[in-house]
């Protein structure tokens, strides 16, 4: 039999959005699903357990990922990945991609990445190497267009393709920027709107209100 990998279906990419998800809202899923779409690829959410680059969530990593499977009921595009919760330690991309390389050796895998998280990706751990990894999809986002640090724009300039498409041509290694619904909306605001007693409809999905885990985080349960 065939490894998967081998498959010649299996040249559909692997697409990965991590995040905090803390908690998740309309813009994640919106962009997320988009993503699956124009790249014609499974995808994959997959929240942070300790983040290295940012102070720790303010909702456990187990309460990110139970709003994240209410947020995802009922619909099959888009899937959790629960693996950095259970690693030990800081959840460095690097080692999740490492990870996902030696279970699909040969399929085109994505990393998915809002422009903000973009240009922030030189003070990863082992940035350079990401790009031996996986391909990276740069989600526009509202307020979020400027200019890259001078060594993120040098890596990248010989390594932008023009079209989805090019990602199959190779397992690891462009760029690719895509425009997806512009939607200003972010768990920090999210977060403050929870705070000073405000109403998230609508910017959470329906499905992560009726499950009642909003209402536990906005109380401050872990
Ligand atoms: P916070 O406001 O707490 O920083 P966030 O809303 O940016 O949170 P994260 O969980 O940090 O959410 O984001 C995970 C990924 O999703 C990042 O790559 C981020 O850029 C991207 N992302 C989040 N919201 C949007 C959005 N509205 N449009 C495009 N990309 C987004």
């Amino acid at each position: 039999m065939q490894p998967a990998d081998l498959d010649p279906r299996s040249r559909r990419p692997l697409a990965v959005l991590g995040g905090t998800f803390d908690p998740v809202h309309i813009g994640h899923l919106r962009v997320a699903l988009e993503a699956a779409e124009a790249l014609d690829a499974d995808v994959r959410l997959l929240p942070t357990g300790t983040p290295p680059h940012r102070p720790p969530p303010r909702a456990s990593a187990a309460t990110r990922a139970a709003m994240l499977e209410a947020a995802l009921a009922g619909q099959s595009r888009l899937t959790l990945d629960t693996r950095e919760l259970r690693r030990a330690g800081p959840s460095y991309t690097f080692d999740t991609l490492s990870e996902l390389r030696a279970e699909f050796p040969a399929r085109p895998l994505v990393l998915l990445l809002g422009a903000d998280a973009f240009a922030g990706l030189p003070g990863w751990h082992r940035w350079r190497e990401l790009f031996d990894l996986a391909h990276l999809v740069v989600l526009t986002r509202p307020n979020h267009g400027a200019a890259l640090p001078e060594d993120l724009a040098r890596e990248v300039a010989s390594r932008r393709v023009g079209a989805a498409a090019a990602l199959r041509a190779a397992p690891a290694g462009s760029v690719f920027e895509l425009a997806v619904t512009p939607l200003e909306i972010s768990a920090s605001a999210l977060r403050e709107r929870l705070a000073a007693g405000g109403d998230p409809r609508w910017l959470v999905p329906e499905a992560l209100i009726d499950s009642g885990l909003l209402a536990v985080y906005r109380r401050g349960a872990p």
